[in-house]
C-alpha cells in the first residue's frame, strides 16, 4: 500500500499527452488519467485482496474444528460456498471490461460478510464472537483496496444490514438483544474510521499523481525542446559541412588559376594584383576549412592520420610563412636537433599556424616578437609560443578556447578573427592525447603552451615536409610600401584633386581602395585610428574613408575625436566596414558618420558617393562662404562667422552682458541736410562713414548700426574685450582726431559739420535681431540711452562721459568737468566730464 510504488505504477501507465497541449485539455487529461491509474492500481490490489481471501477462508476451518467442530459441516458447507464466490469474482476480476474494480471490491465485502453473517446464525446469533469476522473483512478490504470510499459505504451498509436483518429473524431474545447493541459499537465505529481513512488517502494520492503528472508534463517539454535543439545543431553542421564544401572547390579553383597566372611572368601592377588575389583567397579557403573541420568534430569524423614527423622541420615552415625580409620577429629555441614524433602533420600544422598568427596579430605591428621553444623529455614534447602582445585578461583565459569566442571589451574585439582558431587548436591537441595551457598578463604577453605525448619513436622513415601540400595556409601579407601614399601635391594636375585619407589596418585593403581612387582623388592611408587621427590634424583631408574595427583606435573611437575637434568636425566620414545590416547601418550614422557602405561593395557605388559627399560638402562651403561675406555687410564679422557656422545660436538668441557703448553724431547735420543736393550728402556720408568703420574695426568694437549720420558701437559683446571701457576711450579719442580732419577738409568745401561722442558703460541685452534676409546685432539697454543722451550734448570735438564711466578709465585719461547736466529720459541730473586725451606715459 505504499505511495512510493502508487507512484511507480501511475509512471508507467500514464498515456503520453500530446506535445503543445493546452493547460485545459492537459487538466482534463489529468483526470482521465487519474481514472484510469487508480483502476489499474485497484485491480493490482484486488488481485491480492482475492489471493488474501481465498487462503485465509479455508484456514479459518482450523479455527472451527477447535472452536465449534459440532458445526462443523455448516460451517464448512458455508466456507464452501464462500470459496466458490470469490473464485467466480476472481475469474470476473482477470476480464476486468465486465466489472468495474470498486464492483469487485464491493463483491468481495459483501460475499465474504454474507457467509460470515450466516456463520453467526449457525453459532448463536449476535452473541457469537463471529461477528468480527465483519470487522476483519471491512479492514482487509480497506487496507488493501483504499479507493472510493462510497463503494466501501455500499458495502459496509449492505453487509450490517444482513447482519443485523438476518440474525433478528432467528433469534430476539433479550440477551442477544444486548449482544447486538454492544457488537454494533465496534461494527459502526470500525466502519465510520476506515471510511475517513479511505477518503483522506485517495485525496492525498490525487494531489500527489497531479504534482508528478505535471512534473512530468516538464520534464517532457524540457526533452522535446532538448531534442529539438540538438537537431537544429545537427541541422547545422552538416549545413556547415555542406556550404564549406561547396565553396572549396571554386574556392580551390580559383586559387588554382591565380597561381597559374602568376607562372606567366605578369608585369609589376598585375603581379601585384594577382598576389593580393592569392593572398586573400588562400586566407578565405583556410577559414572555410577550418569551418569545416569543426563540423567534422561535431559529427565525430575526424580521423587522425598519424606519420612519423620532424616536428622541428614543421614548426619552422610554418614559422617561415611570419618571417618578411626586413626584420626576424620570430626566436627559435630548441628546433636545431630533430624532435621525431607521431602525429598528424596536416592537422598539427593549423594547430602551429592558428597560435604563431595570433601571437603576431596581438602584438604591436612594428614591436611585435615571438619566442618558440622545444622541450623533449622521454614521454612529452612541450612546446612555448610566447609572444609580448596585448595579453589576455584572467577572467577571459578559459574562454578564449571555445568557439567563436574573442575576449570581450578589450582591445581584441578590434582584431579581424572568427574566434575559431584556438577552439580548433584544443579539439586537434586533444585528439592527439596532448594538452593545451595559457597564461598570459595584460599589457606584456601571453605564453601558450603545448604538450604532446612522443614515447618512443625511431628517426626512420620520417615524413619529408615538402610532400604535404595539402593543407592550405593563408600567405602572410608582406608590407610593400603602400602605392601612390603621401603623394599630396605631386605634379600640377593631382594638385586640384580632393584629398582622401584612406583608414584600415588590412593593407591589401589599403592597397585595393588607393588604386581605386586614385584617378579621381589625391590619396594618404592610415592603418589604424591613432595613425588616421595624426594625419587627419596636419593635412585636413577632403573627406575620411575609415574602417570600423582597428587595433589601437577604431573607426568609431576615430570618428568621436574628428566630431569633438573645431578643426576636424567638418570633414565628411565614409565608414567601410565589414559589419553589414541594418544595425550596423544604424550605428555608424549615429556615431556621426555621413556614409556607410559594407565590405563587399560596388566599386562604382564607392566612387560615387565619396566624389558626392565631397562635392556636397564643397558647396556647402561655398554657401556659408557667401552668406557670410552677405551678413558680413551688415553685422561685425566675427558675429557673421557665429551666424555662419552655427556654433554659439544659443549666445546670439538673446543674452545679457556687460558692456561698453560709444555713440557717435554730427554736428549741424540736420541743417546741412536741408540744403544740401543728395549726391553731395551721399558723398560726406559716405567719407565719414567709411572713416568711422574703418577705426571700429582696427579697435574690435562691434558696430551695431549706422543711422544717418548715427553711429553706434559695443565692447566686449559678442567677443570678450577685457578692459572694454578703455578700449571705447581710445576709440573715442583716435575718432575725435580724425573727425577733427574731417570737418577741416569739410569746411574748405564750405561744409560746415562738426561731431560729438558719448561714451557709457552698463549692463545690456544683446542679440541677433532680423528676420532672414536682414540681420541686425542689437543691444537694449539704459547704458545705449545713456550714450546716445551724452553724445547729443557733445559739442563738437567733446567726448562726454558720466562720472561712473570716468572713474573706470581716469588712470589713462585727463579730463575736465563740463557741468552738471539733466539727461533727457534720466531723472535726476549728472555730473559730465569731457576726456581731453590719453595720460602722457
Ligand atoms: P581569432 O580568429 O579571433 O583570432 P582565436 O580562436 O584564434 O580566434 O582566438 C580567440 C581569441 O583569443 C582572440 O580573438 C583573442 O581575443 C584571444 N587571443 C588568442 N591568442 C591571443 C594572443 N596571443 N594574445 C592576446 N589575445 C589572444
Amino acid at each position: 500500500m505504499s505511495l512510493g510504488r502508487g507512484v511507480a505504477i501511475f509512471q508507467s501507465t500514464i498515456p503520453t499527452s500530446s506535445e503543445g497541449a493546452n493547460r485545459d485539455s492537459r487538466h482534463s487529461h489529468t483526470s482521465k488519467s487519474y481514472a484510469d491509474w487508480r483502476d489499474q492500481f485497484a485491480t493490482e490490489r484486488l488481485r491480492l485482496l482475492y489471493y488474501l481471501g481465498l487462503i485465509a477462508n479455508p484456514v479459518f476451518i482450523a479455527a472451527d474444528l477447535l472452536l465449534h467442530s459440532e458445526h462443523l459441516v455448516s460451517l464448512i458447507l458455508i466456507r464452501s460456498i464462500l470459496e466458490l464466490g470469490l473464485l467466480s469474482c476472481f475469474f470476473l476480476l482477470r476480464r476486468t471490461t465486465i466489472l468495474k474494480p470498486t464492483a469487485l471490491v464491493v463483491l468481495w465485502v459483501v460475499i465474504g460478510n454474507f457467509c460470515i453473517v450466516h456463520m453467526t446464525v449457525v453459532l448463536g446469533g449476535f452473541t457469537s464472537t463471529y461477528y468480527s469476522g465483519l470487522n476483519l473483512v471491512f479492514l482487509a478490504a480497506a487496507v488493501i483496496v483504499p479507493i472510493s470510499w462510497p463503494s466501501h459505504l455500499i458495502a459496509q451498509f449492505a453487509c450490517l444490514a444482513y447482519y443485523y436483518g438476518v440474525n433478528f429473524l432467528h433469534d430476539t431474545a433479550s440477551g442477544s438483544i444486548n449482544a447486538a447493541i454492544e457488537n454494533s459499537f465496534f461494527l459502526v465505529w470500525t466502519c465510520v474510521a476506515l471510511l475517513f481513512s479511505i477518503s483522506l488517502y485517495e485525496r492525498l494520492q490525487r494531489a500527489e499523481f497531479q504534482a508528478r503528472q505535471s512534473e512530468l508534463n516538464a520534464r517532457r517539454d524540457l526533452e522535446a525542446s532538448n531534442q529539438k535543439l540538438l537537431d537544429l545543431d545537427r541541422l547545422k553542421s552538416e549545413f556547415f559541412a555542406n556550404i564549406s564544401h561547396e565553396l572549396r572547390t571554386p574556392l580551390t579553383l580559383t586559387l588554382g588559376a591565380f597561381k597559374t597566372l602568376l607562372k606567366l611572368s605578369p608585369g609589376v601592377e598585375h603581379e601585384s594584383l594577382l598576389q593580393t588575389g592569392l593572398r586573400n583567397t588562400s586566407r578565405l579557403l583556410f577559414m572555410i576549412n577550418e569551418l569545416l573541420d569543426l563540423a567534422k568534430f561535431d559529427s565525430g569524423r575526424t580521423q587522425l592520420r598519424k606519420r612519423r614527423v620532424d616536428l622541428a622541420v614543421l614548426i619552422q615552415n610554418v614559422a617561415a610563412n611570419f618571417e618578411s625580409s626586413q626584420k626576424s620577429r620570430v626566436h627559435t629555441k630548441g628546433l636545431s636537433q630533430p624532435v621525431v614524433i607521431e602525429i598528424d602533420p596536416r592537422q598539427m600544422k593549423k594547430v602551429f599556424y592558428n597560435l604563431f598568427s595570433n601571437a603576431l596579430k596581438f602584438s604591436d605591428p612594428e614591436e611585435g616578437q615571438i619566442w618558440i621553444r622545444v622541450n623533449v623529455t622521454e614521454r612529452v614534447v612541450e612546446l612555448d609560443i610566447e609572444d609580448n602582445g596585448i595579453g589576455i585578461p584572467p577572467a577571459q583565459l578559459q574562454r578564449i578556447f571555445e568557439r567563436f569566442t574573442q575576449v570581450e571589451g578589450s582591445a581584441s574585439r578590434r582584431y579581424e578573427g572568427s574566434g575559431i582558431g584556438l577552439a580548433l587548436a584544443k579539439e586537434i591537441v586533444n585528439l592527439h592525447g596532448g594538452t593545451i595551457s595559457v597564461e598570459s598578463e595584460m599589457g606584456r604577453g601571453s605564453t601558450f603552451t603545448l604538450k604532446l605525448p612522443c614515447g618512443q619513436v625511431s628517426n626512420e622513415d620520417v615524413l619529408e615536409m615538402d610532400d604535404d601540400e595539402a593543407t592550405v595556409l593563408p600567405l602572410a601579407s608582406h608590407t610593400q610600401n603602400e602605392e601612390g601614399t603621401a603623394d599630396i601635391g605631386s605634379s600640377q594636375s593631382e594638385d586640384n584633386l580632393p584629398l582622401v585619407l584612406v583608414v584600415d589596418d588590412n593593407a591589401d585593403m589599403r592597397r585595393y581602395l588607393n588604386r581605386l581612387l586614385r584617378p579621381k582623388f589625391r590619396i594618404v592611408v592610415a592603418k589604424d585610428g591613432v595613425e588616421a587621427l595624426e594625419q587627419a590634424r596636419s593635412i585636413r583631408p577632403a573627406l575620411i574613408l575609415t574602417d570600423g574595427m582597428m587595433p589601437r583606435m577604431s573607426g568609431y573611437d576615430l570618428l568621436k575625436v574628428l566630431r569633438s575637434e573645431k578643426s576636424l568636425r567638418w570633414i565628411p566620414v565614409i565608414f567601410l566596414t565589414a559589419r553589414a545590416g541594418t544595425d550596423a547601418h544604424v550605428e555608424s550614422l549615429e556615431a556621426g558618420a555621413d556614409d556607410y557602405i559594407a565590405k563587399p561593395f560596388d566599386e562604382n557605388e564607392l566612387l560615387t558617393r565619396v566624389g558626392n559627399l565631397i562635392h556636397t560638402r564643397a558647396q556647402e562651403k561655398e554657401l556659408r562662404e557667401l552668406q557670410k561675406e552677405k551678413m558680413a555687410q551688415f553685422l561685425p564679422s566675427h558675429v557673421a562667422d557665429m551666424i555662419v557656422s552655427g556654433d554659439r545660436d544659443e549666445f546670439l538668441n538673446g543674452h545679457r552682458a556687460e558692456i561698453s557703448v560709444v555713440f557717435v553724431d554730427l554736428r549741424g547735420f540736420t541743417a546741412y541736410a536741408e540744403t544740401a543736393q543728395p549726391e553731395e550728402l551721399m558723398a560726406v556720408l559716405k567719407e565719414y562713414q567709411s572713416a568711422i568703420g574703418k577705426i571700429v574695426s582696427q579697435f574690435n568694437g562691434t558696430l551695431e548700426r549706422f543711422s544717418g549720420d548715427a553711429i553706434m558701437i559695443f565692447f566686449n559683446d559678442p567677443m570678450p574685450v577685457p578692459n572694454h571701457m578703455e578700449q571705447a576711450t581710445r576709440m573715442a579719442l583716435a575718432m575725435r582726431e580724425r573727425l577733427e580732419q574731417l570737418a577741416s577738409h569739410w569746411n574748405t568745401r564750405g561744409i560746415k559739420l562738426g561731431a560729438g561722442i558719448g561714451l557709457a558703460a552698463g549692463y545690456a541685452t544683446l542679440g541677433v535681431i532680423g528676420f532672414e534676409q536682414r540681420h541686425d546685432y542689437a543691444a537694449i539697454g539704459r547704458v545705449t540711452n545713456l550714450a546716445a543722451r551724452l553724445c547729443s550734448e557733445a559739442q563738437h570735438g567733446q567726448i562726454l562721459v558720466c562720472e561712473k564711466f570716468l572713474q573706470g578709465v581716469e588712470d589713462v585719461v585727463d579730463s575736465e568737468s563740463a557741468g552738471k547736466l539733466t539727461l533727457k529720459g534720466f531723472e535726476q541730473a549728472r555730473h559730465v566730464y569731457n576726456i581731453i586725451r590719453l595720460k602722457e606715459g
